[in-house]
């Protein structure tokens, strides 16, 4: 059966999982050991000859169960499940999503390279690419969302540093604003500076449109990266992480995992696994409440703008990419309310059924301040430059019926 000829969602249940194997049990069990029994002192080395790359794998040989930071059946099976989504040849699964990131950009950059990112990015993301990397010598060059490909080339230019541009690495939509940016037009750029000896690569972290509405690998990506604490987890109860892409860099990636230790544990993928089973159905249903409730807030009378990809102009530039790489207008709203802080505060102190709090993409649809919360690190300069007023707020909505949603921020606008 080749998997690729069903859709994902029909093989959320079952793919790589052999029930036989497990007493005929129908859900993938959970494998709490860290050891696994080798049948002879012959099949562990075999295994072991693989796992350190000693030999190369024969064309039918699968690495065998070690030790559970080398992998593990939940592990393996939740690896195998998400390649589906994506269409990738393989993924490593984290125990967080800043510990993919962070695994992913160790892996291909070293010392006196330079590390071409989107900006604004996820906060963590800003931190380690600002700090840590610049700290072991590696430098970086952010780049805004609404700079052209000609724009980019010549910023990478006039830095005097093109020989040392290694990776590119973009968020997008950027958060919390939902500016697009173009996933091939960065592979144009990675391969403008390619060279014979030197491949850069393009990481894109999808976390905001993934893995249904936006496939990054599609469009030219090498690497895609999931937090799996947001849509794939879906019920706030779980932090994790996710990397996908070909093979060849895959295999360089579990390397560096399996030294620094920062898989997912099985109870993790375990909860993961179930998670998926529902991926699509929740998503779905919660970019059709984000639709009514951002077309609710279109035409309230205390709401400045509304950012909604699936709210764009037609006229706009963004909404040719917008039909080009992503299927849905996802399920995230950023709107600037009329006032400033205060203003925002007293709607989200009065909001009853929608919870403040940071993270999105969960069944609980969750509501937060960027200025003062997500992004309160981000310089005051950049914050203007990106939007993120005090009177922005961010909205990830849920499965709730989205009625009571609306019914909810009406009660909170009427007492402003
Ligand atoms: C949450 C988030 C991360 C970090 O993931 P964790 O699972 O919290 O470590 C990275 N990127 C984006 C876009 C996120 O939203």
């Amino acid at each position: 059966m080749d998997p690729y000829k069903m859709s994902p969602e029909s093989l959320m249940m079952t793919h790589g999982y052999t029930p036989e194997w497990s007493e005929g049990a129908v859900k993938t069990p959970l494998f709490l050991t860290s050891t696994f029994v080798f049948k002879t002192a012959e099949e562990g080395k075999a295994f072991f000859e693989l796992a350190y790359g000693i030999r190369e794998k024969d064309e039918e040989e699968q690495l065998g169960l070690i030790y559970s930071r080398i992998n593990n059946p939940n592990l393996e099976i939740l690896e195998n499940r998400l390649c589906l989504w994506d269409k990738a040849e393989d993924c490593a699964v984290f125990e967080s999503g800043m510990s993919a990131i962070s695994t992913t950009l160790l892996e291909f950059l070293k010392p006196g390279d330079l590390l071409l990112f989107s900006s604004p990015t996820y906060g963590g993301t800003d931190h380690f690419i600002n700090h840590f990397l610049k700290k072991i010598g590696v430098e970086s060059l952010g780049f805004y969302p609404h700079q052209s490909k000609e724009e980019i080339i010549e910023l990478i230019e006039k830095s005097g540093k093109k020989e040392k541009l290694h990776h590119i690495y973009i968020e997008t939509p950027a958060n919390p604003t939902n500016d697009l940016i173009d996933i091939s037009m960065c592979r144009d750029i990675a391969d403008h500076f390619s060279t014979a000896e030197k491949k850069i690569r393009v990481t894109v972290d999808n976390t905001y449109m993934g893995p249904l509405w936006s496939n990054p690998l599609k469009y030219g990506a090498d690497l895609v990266i999931y937090s799996a604490t947001k849509y794939i987890g879906g019920h706030s109860d779980v932090i994790a992480g996710a990397v996908l892409g070909k093979s060849e860099e895959l295999k360089r990636v579990k390397t560096l995992r399996t030294f620094l230790g920062n898989m997912a544990s099985p109870h993790t993928c375990w909860l993961l696994l179930r998670s998926l089973e529902t991926l699509k159905v929740r998503m779905e249903q919660q970019a059709k409440n984000a639709l009514d409730v951002a077309l609710y807030l279109n035409n309230h009378d205390s709401i400045e703008e509304v950012s909604y990809l699936g709210l764009l102009d037609e006229a706009s530039s963004s909404y040719s990419l917008f039909k080009e790489q992503y299927t849905s207008g996802g399920a995230m709203i950023s709107f600037y309310i009329k006032g400033g802080e205060m203003e925002a505060f007293r709607f989200l102190n009065a909001l009853k059924l929608i919870k403040l709090a940071v993270s999105l993409g969960s069944t609980e649809s969750l509501i937060q301040h960027p200025a003062s919360m997500t992004h309160a690190g981000v310089c005051p300069e950049l914050k203007k430059q990106m939007g993120i007023k005090d009177n922005l707020i961010r909205l990830s909505v849920g499965v709730e019926n989205s009625k009571d949603l609306i019914e909810d921020i009406k009660q909170a606008l009427n007492t402003m």
